[in-house]
C-alpha cells in the first residue's frame, strides 16, 4: 500500500501544468484531489513518474451562467457542485448526483474534471454530465480551449 517513488511539480497555471505534463509525456500525471489516483498508486496498478498537482489553481474552479449553458471548470469539487443554488436551479439532477459521491471528505477533495478524466464507468458524474448532453472542453498542447 506504498506508492512506487515518484517525482512532485506544482504547477502555479494551467499553462504550466500542461507544459510540465508535455515535457515528461506518458511518465506525467495531473493531481487533482488525488482521490481516484493515489489509491491506484498505492495498489501500485498505476505508477507515474512525475505528478503534476494542479489543486491549487483556483482559477480552474468555477461554476459560472453563460446564459444559454453553465461552465464549470475541471478543479470544481463535488461540494461545490452539491451546494451551488444556480445549479439546483438550472441543472437539479447534477448537484443531486454531486451530493451522492462518496462522503462529507472525499466531496470537498474530488473534483468534476478528476471523476470525468478517471472515467470510472461506475462513477456518478461522468453519467450524470454524459446524460445531460455536456460539452466537455479540454486544453492541451496542441488544443486551446
Ligand atoms: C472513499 C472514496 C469514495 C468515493 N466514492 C465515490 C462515489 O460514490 N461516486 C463517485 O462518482 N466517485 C467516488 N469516488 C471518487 C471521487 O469522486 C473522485 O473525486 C474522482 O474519482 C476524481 O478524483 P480527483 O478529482 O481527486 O482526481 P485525481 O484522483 O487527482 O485524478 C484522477 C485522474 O484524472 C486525471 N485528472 C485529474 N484532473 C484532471 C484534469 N483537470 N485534466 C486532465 N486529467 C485530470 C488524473 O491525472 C488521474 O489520472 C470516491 C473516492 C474515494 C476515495
Amino acid at each position: 500500500m506504498i506508492p512506487a517513488a515518484f517525482d512532485y511539480k506544482r504547477a502555479t497555471s494551467a499553462a504550466e501544468a500542461i507544459s510540465l505534463v508535455s515535457q515528461y509525456g506518458d511518465d506525467a500525471k495531473f493531481l487533482a484531489g488525488g482521490h481516484s489516483l493515489i489509491p491506484l498508486m498505492k495498489l501500485r496498478l498505476a505508477q507515474p513518474g512525475v505528478l503534476v498537482d494542479i489543486g491549487r489553481l483556483n482559477d480552474l474552479s468555477y461554476i459560472t451562467d453563460k446564459g444559454d449553458y453553465i461552465a464549470i471548470g475541471a478543479l470544481t469539487r463535488h461540494m461545490r457542485i452539491e451546494n451551488c443554488d444556480l445549479l439546483k436551479k438550472e441543472v437539479p439532477l447534477l448537484a443531486h448526483a454531486a451530493s451522492h459521491v462518496g462522503d462529507a471528505q472525499v466531496r470537498h477533495r474530488g473534483t468534476i474534471g478528476g471523476s470525468i478524466a478517471h472515467a470510472d464507468s461506475a462513477s456518478d458524474l461522468p453519467a450524470t454530465t454524459l446524460a445531460l448532453g455536456a460539452t466537455y472542453v479540454a486544453t492541451g498542447r496542441r488544443v486551446s480551449a
